[in-house]
């Protein structure tokens, strides 16, 4: 089975060109100059697909998303089958999910379930984080055997005592861990400890409504985290990755360890580019809709940010996609907002989102590719197989339309839940056509992939230790 994607702009990581992209099966040949003679044999018997005024770009990698997870005595609305749908529909061909352990079981334990969950439901392909929330001798062990079967990350929260919080000493440990097998930790940088004396005190003064989230969180919480996360990482010797960072205190502590040369790295999210701390102050209950850790921020950091993403200190934009119905999810917090479950949904518009970024000059083309596909590849041990236009990679390639505009909304979102965090926001560009691995997922303004296409890919470790 052949296709020749012709007539489009390929844009990679460092570039952008007129070429034709020649598949066949499930995986790239050839990259073609327009109207070459080599498109022109390789089209006989080829299906085609015009990608005239369009680009051509790598599928993208959301390294942080949430599926059927159980949080907050409820579970996140999308199952894998939803969740990798909706991925699809917003041009991401990969996803990567946090398996949990949880406290008292071996790793495996969580692992298996995270695998029954999702084998044979995704649209798209898929890997897995592994939570750690019981460092101990037989955690460690398994973190070893787990990086041999494909699971090369791990996640350790410096926030939630009681669920997944872990302590100075126990980071430090895992820490010393990765370094021996490679593998790279993962933190949510938030100081727990001190957020949860500040939420019961918020609470005790019936401050209880969604806003109080955000001020229960201090920024200053998550940059003294991501500081106190990166000093473990450099006393370990190990790779350190911060999961969506949001401020600029915290910016900034990534941005000194990297200029020390530090193996420190760090993704945002589209809420914090585009979200803020108006939004969760909306009127009546409204705000729940954007209660998320970290929370969302003041106005002013969002420009850092971008700039962050510019530099590299920002490497990645994920998701952290983890939805809840607004009925009866996270009305849960009605009268108590440490009851709202925290969570965005976000990953069908993540593509959409930067490509906004692209328009008003905040990065260029080749930037954005890199921060949705490449570096999340690199990162995350799936490059040159995913992350890349190139012979020998993976078919995941998405037909982007430029000129396209659209409003995002819950009425026309594919993601399983009641609301859209960016309800009638209009936007130009548009994913236009989607394939994975070869094979067509979204044409023509339908989807055409099958739940049991997508399959669990093991990842090597990060490509970007020095
Ligand atoms: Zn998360």
């Amino acid at each position: 089975m052949r296709t020749l994607i012709s007539g489009g702009t390929v844009v990679s990581s460092t570039g952008a060109e007129p070429a034709d992209v020649l598949v066949e099966d499930e995986r790239i040949v050839a990259l073609a100059a327009p109207g070459s003679e080599l498109a022109a044999a390789f089209a006989d018997g080829a299906r085609r697909l015009d990608a005239s005024g369009k680009l051509v770009i790598p599928g993208a990698i959301d390294v942080h998303t949430h599926m059927e997870m159980p949080f907050g005595g409820t579970t996140s609305a999308d199952t894998f089958e939803t969740g990798t749908r909706a991925a699809a529909w917003g041009g991401t061909t990969t996803i990567v999910d946090f398996a949990i352990q949880r406290k008292g079981e071996p790793l495996r334990t969580g692992l298996d379930a995270w695998h029954a969950k999702a084998e044979g439901n995704c649209a798209i392909d898929y890997g897995f984080h592994m939570i750690v929330s019981d460092v101990n001798d037989q955690s460690c062990k398994e973190m070893d055997v787990l990086v041999g079967e494909g699971v090369t990350s791990f996640k350790l929260f410096m926030a939630y005592p009681g669920v997944f919080y872990s302590t100075d000493g126990e980071i430090l440990r895992a820490m010393q861990q990765a370094r021996i097998s490679g593998a790279t930790v993962m933190m949510h940088a938030e100081n727990g400890i001190a957020i949860d004396l500040l939420v019961s005190q918020a609470l005790a003064r019936g401050e209880t409504a969604p806003r109080f989230h955000g001020t229960s969180r201090p920024d200053l919480l998550e940059a003294e985290a991501t500081r106190r996360a990166i000093a473990l990482a450099k006393v370990a010797g190990a790779p350190v990755y911060i999961v969506h960072l949001s401020t600029t205190g915290a910016l900034e502590a990534v941005a000194e360890a990297r200029g020390d040369g530090q193996n420190a790295f760090a993704e945002t999210c589209p809420q914090y580019l585009f979200l803020s701390t108006d939004d969760l102050a909306r009127e009546g209950f409204e705000g729940a809709k954007y209660v998320c850790s970290t929370p969302l921020r003041a106005r002013e950091h969002q420009a850092n940010l971008w700039r962050g993403l510019r530099t590299n200190d920002l490497s990645v934009v994920s998701t952290d996609h983890c939805p809840f119905c607004f009925k009866e999810q996270k009305e849960l917090g009605v009268g108590d907002f440490s009851k709202i479950p925290n969570g965005l949904p976000g990953v069908e518009h993540r593509v959409d989102l930067t490509y906004q970024g692209v328009l008003a000059g905040e990065i260029t083309l080749p930037r954005w590719v890199e921060i949705n596909a490449t570096t999340p590849a690199r990162m995350f041990g799936l490059y040159p197989r995913k992350g890349v236009l190139a012979p020998g990679a993976d078919a995941d390639i998405v037909v982007y339309d430029p000129g396209a505009t659209q409003t995002i909304s819950s009425a026309t979102h594919h993601m399983n839940v009641d609301y859209s965090a960016y309800e009638g926001k209009a936007i130009a560009g548009r994913v236009d056509t989607v394939l994975s691995r070869g094979h067509l997922v979204i044409e023509g303004g339908q989807y055409v992939g099958e739940k049991s296409h997508g399959r669990f890919v093991p990842r090597k470790t990060n490509e970007y230790l020095i």
